[in-house]
């Protein structure tokens, strides 16, 4: 789950960061409200979506007056903000956050990840940071310095000051660093994040270290544990068919292609993705069954799939295990198709428990589908099926 700018500021103020004065405002007078209480000094107004890239897509806009604030807020607020993070949906800008213009000396980049080859907590840091860091980071990666946190040690001071002198810090805000670096790891633990991310973070010519721009997500898995984060779900950039998946015991993901996929495991719904795109096929989406699905909940996932109005072709990959077995999705399937119909190809790969009982419940509903013997059969048929030549394109 992400976060907005304005929820990551606060919440990690409570570890030691430091961010110019600002507020949030949902309307024109809210904005002109904060820019006053500002008395008067330059400020930023900030798009509050969740996705990166606001600035070079004119998110992130400068004013030299109370009257220029209210003229920005009026431009950003109710527009669609597309940024090369977005696609090409864009996002809903509901808010903007209205903030001190700060006089940076220089602009660096600090994060704190999962290392997923070490397996463990890292910091990422670049004396140069700001809106090109990405290139950056593909160009010159030698440019971006990594910390790998010892889990048993936690986040040694010596080790932080140095990382931070690496990113040419003088001795005072090198110090400065490792402090914000130990506030960032306790939350980073504590609140079972998954990253954040502060690009820039500020030095000003005073010597001083602010963020101005933080990005935070957590670890869906791990939110039960931090209700007050859960609360800070924007719920209206949810993927609608998301959270209502989610109901369904099904993990779901919109993604850009014709395909429509129905997998229960997702290792396995991850590796029939693969194959699909092997040879050329494009998903529609991700979907993963979990083991408690019912045979209605399957019926609602499937419904999903069918209402998709990009989809060509449908690939059921099934593996019947202990808990979730064959025919329980096979008679999911044969129930949404009988309420809905079906109008392009089906395949199916029906593996494990109750296997040939799914064929059966299919073949005798009438379901019109074909049957593969393996993955890589089924991925092959669905493709074809789709109408996709080997090199991805339409045929
Ligand atoms: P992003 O493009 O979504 O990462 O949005 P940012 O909040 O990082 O803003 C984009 C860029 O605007 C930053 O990299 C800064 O260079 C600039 N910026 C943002 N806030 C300020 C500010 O208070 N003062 C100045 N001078 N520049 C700012
Ligand atoms: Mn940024």
């Amino acid at each position: 789950m992400d976060i907005h700018e304005y929820q990551a500021k606060d919440l990690l103020q409570g570890y030691g960061l430091r961010t110019p004065r600002g507020g949030l405002a949902r309307s024109i007078d809210e904005a002109e409200t904060v820019a006053r209480a500002l008395r008067g000094s330059p400020c930023v107004v900030k798009a509050q979506v969740l996705a990166g890239g606001r600035g070079k897509a004119g998110g992130i806009k400068l004013a030299r007056s109370v009257e220029s604030v209210g003229g920005m807020a009026a431009e950003l607020l109710g527009s669609t903000l597309i940024t090369a993070q977005t696609g090409t949906q864009g996002r809903p800008v509901k808010a903007v956050y209205v903030e001190e213009q700060v006089e940076a000396a220089r602009e660096l980049y600090l994060a704190v990840l999962v290392d997923r080859g070490a397996g463990r907590v890292a910091f990422l840091g670049a004396a140069q940071g700001g809106e090109d860091i990405e290139e950056t980071a593909v160009r010159e990666p030698a440019k971006l310095k990594r910390l790998i946190v010892d889990s048993n040690d936690g986040l040694v001071a010596s080790e932080a000051e140095a990382f931070a002198s690496g990113l040419n810090l003088e001795a005072g805000p090198a110090k400065a660093a490792a402090k914000l670096m130990a506030g960032l790891y306790k939350a980073f633990v504590e609140l079972d994040a998954s990253l954040i991310e502060i690009n820039p973070l500020v030095l000003t010519e005073a010597g001083d270290l602010l963020a101005l721009d933080v990005k935070m997500s957590f670890d869906d898995n791990a939110l039960f544990r931090h209700p007050r984060i859960a609360d800070l779900r924007d719920r209206d950039e949810d993927d609608p068919s998301e959270v209502e998946a989610a109901r369904y015991e099904i993990n779901y993901l919109r993604l850009d292609g014709d395909i429509g996929c129905m997998v229960n495991g997702a290792g396995l719904a991850l590796a029939t993705i693969d194959l699909l795109k092997q040879r050329g096929g494009r998903p529609a989406d991700f979907m993963d069954l979990r083991p408690v699905v019912t045979r209605q909940q399957v019926a609602t996932g499937f419904k999903m799939i069918l209402r998709n109005p990009k989809v060509k072709a449908i690939l059921v990959n099934m593996y019947g295990g202990g808990i979730l077995r064959c025919d329980t999705i096979a008679e999911g399937i044969a129930e949404a198709v009988k309420e809905d119909g079906l109008k392009v190809p089906l395949v199916v790969r029906a593996a494990g428990t109750n296997m040939e009982i799914a064929r059966k419940i299919l073949t005798g509903q009438a379901v019109p589908a074909i049957f593969a013997d393996d993955m890589a059969e089924a991925a092959e048929r669905t493709v074809a099926a789709a109408g996709q030549s080997p090199d991805g394109g339409a045929s």
